[in-house]
């Protein structure tokens, strides 16, 4: 089959969030079962144009009042096309964020297609994301049906349904089947007068991880490889160089790790509930976030140099988007932390355990799917085929946030043997697209009977 990808995020060059990870991942798995794969991007002038390997220019064509050069090159073993329209809607030095992101996206929906006609070519399948290729949808279905473009089947995935929920209903009406990233987020948005006309075409399929992205066996941002086999060791050597990088005292004490955008989805409350917690608890506790609004962001500036005067050794909050240090925090944390209100899937908390960190996690979306309370869901993660790998909790509120961190920090005190051995089990699990991608492309198939 020959796949298209029409996105606006892609890891590692232009990513906010899962969004661009699935992109990238997904298209590996897919390309690795022979499948031909091609992403289309826009040509962002804060592209991370170091990771684009053989950049060169493949053509240019006029379409909706512009010229529109293209790009082609490789990221991370896949071709991407990267449009550039030369009336500059993608040199505003961000990816979202601009007063006319509609139809910033909506002028790139349209010229992928057009990209895609102009060159003859002719593909299975269109895949797009969120509201802001949307517009793919109906574009392709009404304006492209008399083109032999238009006799491609198009999908549509929902990574989160928060934003731009007017474009989404309308792909929802027009795409011929729908996704969204995991079965319990797709429960928990049935409801949803956007999906409820639409859930005949409309399906939960979990999110993975790419294992050669996320492998701390060759993970150049470590300072010592590991596996499974040699967790502990590994796993010391990276919380050691992360104490040192962040200027926290070099002791052997429980640390958690939160990396998250800073917005409400993600449980700002119970975030900081979490820290003061872990604290109270001795442990440590390093946060990467980057607040996309800015009362968040001083609110954790405020917070931030609280933590300075009062527990400079044991926490230190990194307000800044650095994929470095993530790749380092997976690494040296005992338990990453993921306390979402809502969470349609989650890669924090999978990218976790393959670093051999155990989660604790809210119940809702794709982290239900995933993490498994080592107490209380014994049957629930049997009935998978999985043993229980993490701790959760269930309300969003301090003491639902201290039920599960408390027996966190406690088993990691009491039990070393028990939670060194937990390291390992998690690391052992598979969360990558094996599954998922193989469901993807039954949906694919689906679509072109
Ligand atoms: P969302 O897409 O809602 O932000 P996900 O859990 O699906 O949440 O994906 C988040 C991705 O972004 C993960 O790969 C995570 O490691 C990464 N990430 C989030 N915040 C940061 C940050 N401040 N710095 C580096 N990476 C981050």
């Amino acid at each position: 089959m020959h796949i298209v990808h029409i996105a606006v995020e892609m890891a590692p060059i232009a990513k906010v969030g899962g969004l661009a990870d699935v992109v990238t991942s997904l298209s590996r798995a897919v390309q690795d079962l022979n499948h031909k794969v091609d992403i289309i991007l826009p040509k962002y002038d804060c592209l991370k144009f170091s990771n684009v390997k053989d950049l060169g220019f493949h053509m240019r064509y006029s379409w909706g009042g512009s010229e529109i050069k293209v790009w082609l090159g490789e990221v991370e073993g896949l071709s991407v096309y990267f449009l550039e329209p030369q009336n500059g809607l993608f040199w505003a030095g961000c990816i979202y964020g601009c007063r006319n992101d509609d139809e910033r996206f909506t002028f790139f929906s349209h010229a992928a297609l057009e990209f895609l006609l102009q060159t003859g070519s002719h593909p299975d399948v269109i895949h797009c994301h969120d509201w802001s290729s949307a517009p793919v949808t109906w574009l392709l279905k009404d304006h492209y049906r008399h083109h032999s473009l238009g006799k491609a089947s198009v999908i549509f995935t929902i990574h989160n349904l928060e934003f731009g929920a007017h474009l989404i209903g309308k792909a929802m009406a027009y795409a011929d089947k729908a996704t969204t990233v995991s079965p319990t987020y797709s429960q928990e948005v049935a409801g949803n007068p956007i999906i409820a006309p639409h859930l005949h075409k409309f399906h939960g399929i979990l999110n993975g991880i790419d294992p050669d992205i996320w492998d701390s066996y060759n993970d150049k941002f470590l300072p010592v490889s590991y596996a499974a086999d040699n967790v502990v060791e590994g796993k010391r050597a990276a919380k050691e160089a992360l104490q040192q990088k962040l200027g926290l005292k070099k002791a052997d004490l429980p640390l958690v790790g939160i990396i998250t955008r800073l917005t409400h989805q993600k449980g700002i409350h119970l975030i900081k509930h979490a820290i003061w917690r872990t604290l109270d608890r001795g442990g440590q506790v390093v946060l990467l976030g980057s607040a996309p609004d800015p009362s968040i962001q001083n609110d954790f500036v405020n917070l931030a140099s609280q933590l300075h005067s009062w527990h400079n050794e044991r926490a230190r909050l990194c307000l800044m988007f650095d994929e470095p240090l993530s790749h380092l925090i997976y690494a040296g944390a005992d338990f990453i932390l993921v306390p979402s209100i809502f969470e349609p899937c989650g890669l924090t908390q999978l990218t976790a355990m393959r670093y051999g960190s155990v989660p604790i996690v809210r119940k809702t979306g794709g982290l239900y799917d995933t993490v498994f309370d080592v107490d209380d869901e014994k049957d629930r993660a049997q009935s998978q085929g999985l043993k229980p790998n993490g701790f959760s909790f269930e309300v969003a509120d301090a003491a639902g946030v201290d039920y599960a961190v408390n027996r966190a920090i406690s088993a990691w005190y009491d039990g070393r043997d028990w939670f060194n051995s937990l390291c390992k089990l998690v690391m052992e699990q598979d969360w990558s697209w094996n599954r998922p991608a193989l469901d993807y492309l039954e949906l694919y198939h689906a679509t072109r009977k």
